[in-house]
């Protein structure tokens, strides 16, 4: 089946842990996000953005609440279907040790010209234009050929790829250059225009293009609105 088609969350009062035995990292969180909706997520460093997101792909412990997605509860999803039909693009992206082509599309679904269109949505085709092997480039997870924000485009071109219909994002904190920052933006509002996207914000410009955004300090929701509102 193609679930999710829609990509509403809805996230109904959840309580995570990391682990048994350690306290929560999130407290009575409950969010409501409707399908297209871009959502900013901030808070300071240790506030639960991270962990936020990463309780939809249920690879933290989910000790009270639950998640519809699509009328679903992701408690009754394999966590290798959940993890297929999301993409999630992390702080830090490893990429695989392997090409390029690889990286795009691990499981060789698709062809060249969409590899081509997958990196000219993400801004990438000029640069992988200028490399001798092209598609067949060998990607380093050192990362001594690619950048932390070019390692974040490939995940966005993979993504796009995917057509997920929800996509998490993740912003680098350090790393990230404003450059880098406004091109995943503009990529965003143009070709995930039509998707739900969650997109955990450093910058107040990133901040202000969401619709809603989410405030969390110390596990908990404490802002919930239009950025205009805030
Ligand atoms: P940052 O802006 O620095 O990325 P964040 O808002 O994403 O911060 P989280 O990474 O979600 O914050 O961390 C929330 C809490 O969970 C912190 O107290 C952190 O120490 C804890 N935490 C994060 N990852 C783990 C882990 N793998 N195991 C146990 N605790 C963790
Ligand atoms: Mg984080």
């Amino acid at each position: 089946n193609n679930w999710p088609s829609r990509g509403s969350i809805n996230i109904q009062n959840i309580t995570a842990r990391y682990a048994i035995g350690l306290d929560p990292v999130l407290t009575n969180v409950s969010v409501k996000i409707r399908p297209g909706e871009k959502v900013g997520i901030c808070g300071r460093t240790g506030s639960g953005k991270s962990s936020l997101t990463l309780t939809l792909l249920r690879m933290i412990d989910i000790i009270e609440g639950r998640i519809i997605i699509d009328g679903i509860d992701i408690s009754k999803i394999s966590v290798l279907t959940l993890r297929r039909r999301m993409s999630i693009i992390p702080q830090d992206p490893v990429l695989f040790c392997g090409t390029l082509r690889f990286n795009l599309d691990p499981e060789e679904k698709y062809g060249d010209q969409d590899l081509w269109n997958a990196l000219e949505i993400a801004q990438l085709k000029d640069c992988v234009l200028e490399m001798d092997e092209q598609l067949d480039t060998i990607v380093t997870d050192g990362g001594d050929n690619i950048s932390t924000g070019q390692r974040q485009l490939i995940c966005l071109a993979r993504a796009f790829l995917r057509k997920s219909r929800i996509l998490i994002m993740d912003e680098a904190t350090a790393s990230v250059d404003f450059e880098t920052d406004a091109t995943l933006q503009a990529v965003i509002a143009t070709a995930f225009s039509d998707k739900t996207v969650l997109t955990i914000a450093h910058r107040i410009s990133t901040i202000l293009d969401s619709d809603t955004v989410l405030v969390l300090s110390e596990g908990r929701v404490v802002e919930y609105g239009t950025p205009q509102k805030l």
